[in-house]
Formats: structure tokens, sequence, C-alpha cells
């Protein structure tokens, strides 16, 4: 697996696991995942599974020092909860530190937890601090108020939302480009795109796997998510080819500036 370098000088795996939704029906297909390649898992408390990850880990037989974590604090325990709530998931997590912790969603409070992050990382119980779903004005008032600059900044990225401006601040400042919803949730116009299709048969592999290759081109970290055991390894096959500029620009015209949206009542990913 490679790895990038996080502003503190953390390496973290190029490629992890996103964990959202995963059950323990899963639990397998976690298992699985560990035995063959995966070194970076990426829960969150709101998932609700950090209990089924623990598990997961232990009977995988890896070491925990070879498992890169990334959890994130919900926007109900910002300010004076993030403390306890941080505990919780150590907890849940059979752990003693967290690789990567971020802020879940810039909710009200997030100034005060991250001043509660950087306690934590401090006293050795996280390696890196970061944030998810933050816009340039977010990063701006965190560094500006805060004492460390985030190692991450997790948000929603993918061929028809490319995140071009927020990336290149990031960048700017160190940030590294974490992308979640690379396939835009399983997004099936994205996967059969002919633009994606066609680059991906001239290097016999998929769509999927072009996205990714995308990504990391772009010097941007991908958690996909699948529990089937063929797109798992498909995810990590990505490091055995290379997009041409050619066909990197191909795919920046894809970009539509369009987010996908979760809707809490029907329980799907809108587009
Ligand atoms: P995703 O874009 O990773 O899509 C996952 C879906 O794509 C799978 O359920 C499957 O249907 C399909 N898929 C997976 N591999 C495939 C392959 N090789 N070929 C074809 N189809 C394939 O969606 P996601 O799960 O929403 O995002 C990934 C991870 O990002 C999450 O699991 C979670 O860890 C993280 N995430 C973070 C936030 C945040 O607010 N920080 C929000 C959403 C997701």
């Amino acid at each position: 697996m490679e790895h990038y370098v996080l502003n503190n000088g953390v390496q973290m795996p190029k490629i992890g696991l996103g964990v959202y939704n995963m059950k323990p029906k899963d639990e397998e297909a976690l298992i699985w995942a560990l035995r063959n390649g995966y070194q970076h898992l990426d829960t969150a408390a709101a998932y609700r599974n950090e209990e089924l990850i623990a598990s997961a880990m232990k009977k995988s037989g890896l070491n925990r020092r070879d498992i890169f974590i990334t959890t994130k604090v919900w926007s109900a325990d910002l300010g004076g909860k993030t403390k306890q709530a941080f505990e919780k998931s150590l907890h849940k997590l059979q752990t003693d530190y967290i690789d990567l912790y971020l802020i879940h969603w810039p909710a009200k409070h997030y100034l005060e937890s991250w001043s509660v992050m950087e306690t934590l990382y401090k006293e050795g119980k996280i390696r890196a601090i970061g944030v998810s779903n933050f816009e340039q004005h977010h990063l701006e008032k965190i560094m500006k108020q805060g004492k460390t600059t985030p190692s991450v900044n997790q948000i929603q990225t993918n061929p028809f939302l490319q995140q071009n401006d927020l990336h290149e601040y990031m960048n700017k400042h160190g940030i590294q480009h974490v992308a979640w919803g690379p396939f835009g949730q399983g997004n099936k116009q994205m996967l059969a795109n002919p633009v994606l299709t066609e680059i991906a048969d001239k290097y016999n592999k998929t769509a999927a796997q072009v996205i990714l290759r995308w990504n990391i081109q772009r010097n941007i970290a991908v958690i996909p998510k699948s529990s089937n055991p063929v797109r798992l390894k498909q995810n990590l096959e990505v490091f055995d080819f290379a997009l041409s500029g050619e066909e990197m620009i191909k795919i920046s015209a894809l970009d539509q500036n369009k987010r996908g949206f979760f809707d809490p009542k029907n329980k799907l990913f809108v587009w």
C-alpha cells in the first residue's frame, strides 16, 4: 500500500475502506479486507459500528499498529462533550489511540472541539487531527483561532463534484484531501459514464478503478466502500496503471459541481 505523508509526518494509506452503514452481517467482509491489503478503516461515531470494527480487527489477527483508524466526532458531541465522545470511541474501538480523529461536520461549537482535540493530540492519544465537510471559510477560521493546522479535510469528491478550488486551497496549506463517496454512493450514471468506461477499457480496468486512480493522481486519498470481496480487491488494484495527462483532462471535463445529499426520510442518497 502506498502512503501520503500528513503535515505532521504521520503516514496515511492512500486507500482506506469506508465502512458507513456496515452492519454485523458485513463482519466477514471486513475481516477479508484486513487480511487482503486494507490497512486503513474509515468509521465514525455516527456510523454506530465502531464495536464491529474492533471485533473485525481482532479477528483479522493484524496488529493494531498495522491498521490506520479514522473516526469522527458527531455534531451533537461538539463543544463540551468532545472529550467524552472521544473516550467512548476509544472504548468501542478497543484501542488506546486513534490514528486520525475528525470533526464530522462544521456544526456549532466546532472551534471548542478543535481545542479539545489539540490537547488529546498533544497527549499522544491521537496521531493526527483533522476535519470533514469543511469549506474554505471554516478552514480559515480554524487555522486563525486554533494552534494546529488540520492534517486532513475529508470531503465529498467524485468526477461530478471535483472540488478544485477547495483542493487548491488545501494543497497550499498542507491539508490532505480525502475523498468520501468516490463513486457517488455507487451512482450508476457515474460508473457507466462513457468517458470513464472508455478509459477503463483501454487499461483493462473498471470505471470504479479509473475514478480511484484519478483521485490518487490528484494526490487525494480515497475511502471507497464495499463488502463484496471482488470489488474490495478491485478497489485496491489501482497502482499498476497510470492515466495520461490527456485522460486526466478528459475526466476534469466531467465536473458538474453537483453534490449528492442524504435524504434521512427515505434513507437514500439523492442527486
Ligand atoms: P462510495 O462512493 O464509496 O460508494 C459505495 C458503493 O459503490 C457501494 O455500496 C457499491 O454499491 C459501489 N461500489 C463499490 N466498489 C465498487 C466497484 N469496484 N465497482 C462498482 N461499484 C462499486 O460511497 P460511500 O460509502 O458513501 O462513501 C465511502 C465512505 O466515505 C463511507 O463508507 C464513509 O466511510 C465515508 N463517508 C464520509 C462522509 C462524511 O461526511 N465524512 C459522508 C459519506 C461517506
